[in-house]
């Protein structure tokens, strides 16, 4: 395979400067500098790799992103739910992984927004049903009031709908590879693009689980954004690669957190 880079080139990155690459050198970066790295998983969530991810995560308490899948993301609402719940970021990566170069603009954006919309719909599923502040009964009971107190009524709305709008503005391109048309309109909707400097190549059959480990290891930084995937094609690498990242991220006094 290997028709891929581990490390993404400076000049790269400095061709496409308002995408995000790394933290210590992005708009984003004000209060993010530090000892921190930024892992990210694309693909998911499926229920084969996503719950053991999390597991390894709680064990480490590690925060990450993870950029779904829309049509992933239908058939597992539950999952996707407690990647939020447990504290950790969600991403857009496309309702069904669209190559950017491959698709025309217009559909392009649609297929992201569809993806938006069923992230927000499975995340309202979560704020009306699971949380309780968020629920008029509640509200009700502790007023000792049927109807409830008038002007709590309009507050309730409003922080549902606020809610709504904001469950993610992170997107990656599938494959990283999106047109300088799509990714301005991205930009112009108030979407981050956040690309990588450090790729695991757990989805590349042709390296060894330790070539995959020594792609991490050798190249992870503070700030930076490294890439798995919680997909099938990785998971026996991921299994092997993602213990020993923690491990070696946490010795070296560094600290994981969500984008
Ligand atoms: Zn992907």
């Amino acid at each position: 395979m290997k028709g891929y880079l581990v490390k993404t080139p400076k000049f790269v990155q400095r061709m496409f400067p308002k995408r995000v690459w790394t933290f210590p050198n992005s708009s984003l970066s004000a209060n993010k500098i530090g000892n921190t790295i930024y892992l990210t998983f694309d693909d998911g969530p499926i229920p084969e790799i996503t719950p053991w991810v999390l597991e390894e995560l709680k064990k480490h308490h590690a925060g990450a992103t993870f950029f779904c899948i829309g049509e992933n993301l239908e058939k597992q609402p539950d999952l996707f739910r407690r990647i939020i719940v447990e504290g950790h970021s969600v991403g857009n990566h496309t309702f069904n992984h669209r190559n950017g170069w491959k698709t025309s603009t217009e559909e392009y954006i649609d297929n992201v927004l569809k993806a938006e919309e069923e992230m927000n719909k499975v995340h309202e599923a979560r704020s009306t049903i699971v949380h309780p502040k968020y629920s008029p009964v509640r509200n009700n009971m502790k007023d000792g009031n049927e109807g409830g107190k008038r002007e709590d009524i309009p507050k309730i709305k409003s922080e549902i709908s606020d809610q709504r709008s904001s469950i993610s503005n992170l997107f990656r391109p599938p494959y990283g590879k999106l047109t300088s048309r799509q990714s301005h309109i991205l930009q112009q909707k108030g979407y981050k693009i956040i690309m990588w400097d450090v790729l695991s190549g757990d989805f590349d059959a042709s390296i060894s689980e330790d070539n995959c480990f020594r792609n991490v290891s050798e190249n992870v930084k503070p700030g930076s954004i490294v890439v798995f995937h919680d997909s099938l094609k990785a998971e026996k690498k991921l299994r092997y690669v993602l213990p020993k990242v923690l491990e070696v991220i946490s010795e070296k006094g560094w600290s994981c957190e969500k984008i």
